[in-house]
């Protein structure tokens, strides 16, 4: 279900496996639906085209957040459906999602639930300013997000964020974001790739770098932190979690994905087994595979006109260009990505990246 670079990137891992795969989506041109065996073109909601989809599937799985969780519980009576269906409507809503974190007993940044405008200025008083409002549904890369800072107009923000939901959550100051990207099988085991280290720009991930520079009694209790969730969200498949390291090097959890996600795109180039090779395992009830870091590595999105560079990308030696198959390069699209390798555990090293020498 959906058929953006996720569905494309897993569908290729899954032929290399030997599976062939049915994509489900709005778009007839989409990025999955170049390398899959067959295209669904459809709502998300279109019952009878759910049922037609069904119809040729082993196991059904999911890449894109906002895929309505009740189109993936009414494809589960049909066929497996792994992640659960639940794991998604959890990660659906910014206040259920936080809820789930801090019953788990992992810690977010203090937030309240806002149903309005007279609610968002109390939950204001109490956090303190400045704050983040953000739609409980629907969001993602920072759609639906207002900063509210001293002196900020209540009803304007409410009327800004565009949602009849929200929340408002503490601003925090953080000294780095990180993510950790756990693969769970049907029998319970585990598998974590090193966490990573992710800056954004404009609310959207610019760059990761692999590993995060964070010393490993950090980088343990994130790991643990991620086992932690995806355990209690009884959750097959992948789970990313975004993670912010405070300045007093506390972690808060920022945000769940239950699908493979942009900062372990990495992984492809970079492990033993990439993100979406170990999706298509867990969800297919196979070994998992080693998550073993080959090479230091940091990923670069490239957004809009910046994929205008491939040609002086696909001629810097050790460069590894993906490209997405999107037609129209809009301002702030993921239109692909390139991931330079390093000697593993050279960060930063004079060297350059991995086979920068190889040409004379
Ligand atoms: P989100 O859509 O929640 O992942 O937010 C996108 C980005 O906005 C995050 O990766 C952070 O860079 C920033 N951000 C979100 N929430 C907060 C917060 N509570 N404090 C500071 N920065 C935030």
């Amino acid at each position: 279900m959906g058929a953006g670079q996720l569905g494309r990137m897993t569908a290729l891992a899954a032929a290399r496996l030997g599976y062939r795969c049915h994509v489900f989506s709005p778009d007839p041109r989409s990025p999955a639906a170049q390398v899959a065996e067959a295209a669904v073109v459809a709502d998300y909601d279109d019952e009878a085209a759910l049922a037609r989809f069904a119809e040729g599937l082993d196991v059904v799985t999911f890449e894109f957040e906002n895929v309505p969780h009740r189109s993936v519980k009414l494809l589960s009576d049909l066929v497996p459906a792994r992640p659960r269906w639940e794991c998604l409507r959890i990660s659906q809503d910014r206040l259920d999602e936080k809820d789930f974190v801090n019953a788990t007993g992992v810690a977010t940044a203090p937030y309240r639930r806002v149903d309005d405008a007279v609610a968002l200025a109390r939950a204001a008083e109490s956090l303190g300013r400045p704050c983040i409002l953000k739609s409980r549904r629907l969001g993602y890369d920072g759609k639906g997000q207002v900063l509210i800072e001293d002196g900020a107009d209540p009803e304007a923000c409410w009327a800004k964020m565009n949602a009849d939901a929200g929340i408002v959550e503490a601003f925090v100051p953080f000294e780095r974001e990180i993510s950790v990207i756990v693969a769970r099988a049907a029998d319970g085991r585990t598998a974590a790739y090193d966490p990573v280290e992710n800056c954004h720009v404009d609310h959207v991930l610019d760059t990761t770098r692999a590993p995060a520079g964070i010393d490993a009694a950090l980088a343990n209790e994130a790991l643990s932190i991620a086992e932690r969730l995806v355990a209690a969200m009884k959750l097959v498949g992948l789970l990313a979690i975004e993670m912010f390291v405070t300045r007093d090097g506390r972690l808060l959890v920022n945000e769940l994905a239950p699908r493979p996600h942009n900062s372990g795109h990495w992984t492809v180039d970079a492990c033993a087994t990439s993100q979406f090779e170990q999706l298509v395992r867990a969800v297919c009830d196979l070994p998992l595979g080693s998550t073993e870091r080959n090479f230091d590595a940091v990923m670069h999105n490239l957004l809009g006109s910046a994929v205008d560079d491939w040609h002086a990308i696909l001629a810097e030696p050790g460069a590894r260009l993906h490209l997405y198959g999107k037609d129209e390069a809009r301002p702030g699209r993921k239109m692909g990505h390139v991931t330079r390798l390093y000697r593993k555990g050279s960060f930063g090293a004079a060297a350059g990246p991995v086979g920068a020498n190889t040409q004379t």
